[in-house]
């Protein structure tokens, strides 16, 4: 059975940097159907902030990808030209901005200037070495990242699907994590945050590989001004591994859904290729609805789901 939660909004999020692959088909069909079994809407959010990997034809793979495997989404772009005239994240600039100034005002973040060599041979588990904490680049250089302070003793809370409620500090590759990249940009961490909260998403399904970015992001949230994203819930699931067990990655042509569909596999077909990856009964599956309830209903017979019933 395919969870009941009490949410409202949730998303899918592609970044058009690649051509979509069986990995980003696995989030979308679980957040389709939660949204779906949960009288919840769909947000497409194509985030399209890192402009020297952007393409056009990424963001029409992801339109004609969605369409083609039958996933409903509910708001957001349904053409290029309306993406690029009212959804790409370049619209939403001065929101990003604004909770930097929020930041910068009131003292949370430091710049640091350090290469990337440099602090890789500073701290080869690629944590920050602290080199900039306290004497660094005043905010108004150019070329610095704006890195924030943040505490290894603050306890987040964070609700999932997969483990219930979790108590945890930010682990120590996040701590000083980066809020805006030495271009100038806003980083991943504070746009996706600032876009939930924009759109009102309260429920995000991602892989587990963007744990560390829930809390990065939940720690954010409660330093800007007010919103709702501590109360949201997540679900991280795992990714796919092919059989040596090696993560399928983007760079994996073979398993992109273009590649698929130029091998002249349907859309049944490619739902039943997944679910291979998953490790499910593949026969039966003919669409986005029926691998989410096999997908679900296995999560639940091997219990890698928390149930309410369950003491918190
Ligand atoms: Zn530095």
């Amino acid at each position: 059975m395919i969870p009941l939660l009490p949410f409202k909004k949730t998303r899918i999020a592609p970044t058009p940097s690649g051509f979509l692959h069986l990995g980003n088909l696995l989030s979308f069909v679980l957040t389709a159907a939660l949204a779906r079994r949960n009288g919840a809407s769909i947000l497409l959010r194509i985030d399209d902030l890192d402009r020297e990997r952007y393409h056009d034809d990424y963001v029409l793979d992801i339109l004609d990808t969605l369409n083609f495997m039958e996933i409903p989404w509910d708001e957001g772009p349904r053409t290029l030209s309306e993406f690029r005239q009212q959804y790409s994240q370049t619209h939403r600039l001065h929101l990003y901005q604004h909770a930097l100034d929020q930041l910068r005002s009131t003292g949370q973040v430091f710049a640091c200037s350090c290469s990337r060599s440099l602090l890789n041979q500073l701290s080869p588990d690629g944590s920050y070495p602290g080199t900039c904490t306290k004497n660094g680049p005043a905010l108004s250089e150019a070329q610095i990242n704006w890195r924030l302070h943040t505490s290894p003793e603050k306890q987040l809370m964070i609700h999932t699907l997969e483990q219930g409620n979790i108590s945890t500090a930010l682990p120590a590759l996040m701590q000083f994590f980066v809020v805006r990249k030495k271009n100038g940009i806003p980083s991943y961490q504070l746009s996706s945050l600032i876009d939930d909260i924009h759109f009102g998403v309260d429920f995000i399904v991602r892989g587990n590989d963007l744990w560390h970015s829930s809390l990065a992001q939940t720690y954010l949230s409660e330093l800007i001004s007010t919103n709702d994203f501590g109360k949201a819930g997540f679900y991280h699931h795992d990714l796919l591994h092919d059989s040596e067990g090696t993560k399928l990655s983007k760079t994996a042509g073979s398993i992109s859904i273009q590649y698929l569909r130029k091998e002249g596999m349907k859309k049944e077909e490619i739902y039943q290729h997944l679910a291979e990856y998953c490790g499910l009964q593949a026969g039966t599956i003919k669409n986005w609805e029926t691998f989410a309830i096999q997908y679900f209903e296995t999560k639940q017979q091997h219990q890698l789901l928390h149930s309410p019933a369950d003491a918190d």
